[in-house]
């Protein structure tokens, strides 16, 4: 089968451009392969897209490449406005996209607006951060000459964003790049490449230049990375996803001494402390848990709650967690959608099983749904022994595992023993605690009494195997920024001031 050059298909009744978006225009694939996009909540396939190949990606670079020229040099506010453009045109559309969203991942479609006004968020932060990029200007500290600071763009960047925030990873990462003056490639996860495709069709229509944004779906992820950063002329790559992979593209990334920016796993520990809010930290728990139905990297992974209020706490989360409406993402009332594949839906029962199997009490779910697409039971367990598996690995999936322990010293030694450290949460009534707790986590985002922590105006990030570097907030727009410096001598007459005084 073969499309048309600007193809689209129907999705959840929107018109969803299915082609490589290269150069300002939108195409087949030079192969002309395709690839299916399926539905999880029912496996169904719902589009078929272009499948770039490398000779593709080699065209998006090129056009990067050639873009960066004119590009890097528009003014901020140029930029600026184009951003919030397409934040205004991302927001008009919303209802477009999260249909789209939730055909494509299964959220239920309530998140998947909320994903679309968070992701849209990054586009406006973003637009407000082109005007404030500074540099400095000093003596130097023998006072022989001055030092001049200045910050210039990074040159074309590679931009890999995983399926389960198909659009505010897009925009989290387009927005701090295009804000300092950076051509992109984006690369959309094979599962979500439909969300990527309405974002760059915005663009497009609110005026980014040809070759400044490029698009290349594709079911070889590692064929193409690999082919652009053994390329002299990408000089970036900011890369959402596993830790495995993060780690083979920093491997890579090493030949060409590239610029990197990693977000990547977590196993984010909830501590309940003795004086916590139980009504309260139930409420967090719902939302660092079940949001995208666990499918999120800054989801709260592992319970550990004080003896104290552990009880009412387990209770109160299994009735909420219980009550969850399981089903397709376009049914009202539904809080629990699909897991992304079958693959994933076995990995987290797998977990469960081995937790089962040493010791824990599954007070709700525990099993998956059978019957059309990738369901999960939403998952209370409790009694969880130290060591069980899912205390160690990501679930990524509808399941909260609950450990008890006798003091504050105890919850943080658990919270810490991991080699993550993207996300954490503490539910205490006492401030000085809750600061004094939290300093020892080794997390780079602490939720204090909250549950969620994502916001375009804060910086996300992890320590430790988490990742490196940070999105959004201040610091999002200097992953695409040099430092460059000129050395300046005010003791040497210029050239033309002695012309000018002879
Ligand atoms: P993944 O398998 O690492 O995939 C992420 C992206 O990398 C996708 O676009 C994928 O393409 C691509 N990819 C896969 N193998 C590659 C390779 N060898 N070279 C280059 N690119 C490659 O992760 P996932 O399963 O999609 O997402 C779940 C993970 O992402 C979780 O661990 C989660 O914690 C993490 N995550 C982190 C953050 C954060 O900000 N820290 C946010 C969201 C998710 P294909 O889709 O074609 O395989």
């Amino acid at each position: 089968m073969s499309k048309s050059t600007n193809s689209r298909d129907t999705v959840a009744g929107v018109a969803v451009p299915t082609s490589l978006f290269i150069n300002g225009a939108w195409r087949q694939s030079n192969g002309g392969r395709l690839f299916d996009v399926a539905d999880p909540a029912t496996g169904k396939v719902i589009a078929t897209v272009s499948d770039a190949d490398t000779t593709d990606a080699e065209e998006a670079l090129a056009a990067a490449a050639q873009a960066q020229q004119t590009w890097g040099l528009t003014s901020p506010r140029e930029r600026a406005a184009i951003l919030l453009a397409a934040f205004y045109a991302v927001q008009a559309k919303r209802h477009e996209i999260a249909a789209v969203i939730t055909a494509e991942m299964g959220r239920p479609l309530a998140e998947s607006l909320a994903e679309v006004d968070y992701g849209a968020e990054f586009l406006r932060w973003f637009a407000e951060q082109t005007a404030h990029v500074h540099g400095d200007y000093g003596p130097s500290p023998s006072g022989a000459f001055r030092v001049v600071t200045t910050k210039v763009p990074v040159g074309p960047s590679l931009l890999i964003t995983p399926w389960n925030f198909p659009l505010a990873m897009g925009t989290r990462k387009i927005g701090a790049a295009l804000a300092a003056g950076c051509t992109v490639i984006l690369k959309p996860a094979a599962q979500t490449p439909l969300t990527a495709a309405l974002l760059v069709e915005i663009l497009a229509d609110v005026g980014v230049p040809d070759g400044v944004v490029n698009l290349i779906p594709t079911n070889d992820a590692g064929g193409q990375s690999k082919a652009l950063m053994n390329d002299a002329r990408l000089r970036k790559v900011s890369f959402t996803g596993s830790t495995t992979v993060g780690s083979v593209l920093l491997r890579q990334a090493a030949d060409h001494v590239l610029k990197s920016s990693m977000e990547l796993g977590g196993n984010g520990p909830f501590l309940v402390l003795h004086d916590a809010d139980v009504d309260a930290a139930v409420d967090g728990a719902m939302i660092a848990k079940f949001r995208n139905g666990g499918q999120s990297c800054v989801a709260a992974n592992r319970f550990i709650v004080h003896k104290n209020v552990a009880d009412r706490f387990t209770a109160e989360l299994a009735d909420r967690t219980a009550a969850l409406k399981v089903g397709e993402g376009t049914i009202a009332g539904v809080g629990v959608g699909p897991l992304i594949d079958a693959r994933q839906r076995d990995k987290v029962h797998e977990l469960v099983a081995d937790a089962v199997q040493r010791g824990a009490r599954a007070l709700c779910g525990g099993s998956l749904i059978e019957g059309e697409g990738y369901f999960y039971a939403p998952t209370v367990l409790a009694d969880v022994p130290s060591d069980a598996r899912i205390n160690h690995e990501e679930i990524f999936g509808p399941v909260a595992p609950i450990t008890v322990v006798e003091s504050d010293e105890e919850a943080i030694r658990l919270a810490n023993d991991t080699p993550y450290g993207l996300a954490a949460f503490v539910y205490t009534g006492d401030g000085a605690r809750a600061f004094t707790v939290a300093e020892r986590l080794e997390a780079g985002m602490i939720g204090i009494n909250r549950g969620l922590v994502s916001e375009a105006g804060a910086p996300f990030g992890g320590i430790k195997a988490s990742g490196l570097g940070r999105e959004g907030g201040h610091l999002g727009i200097e992953e695409y920024l040099e430092t460059k410096y000129f050395a300046l001598d005010l003791t040497v007459p210029s050239a033309r001031n002695e012309g000018a005084a002879l």
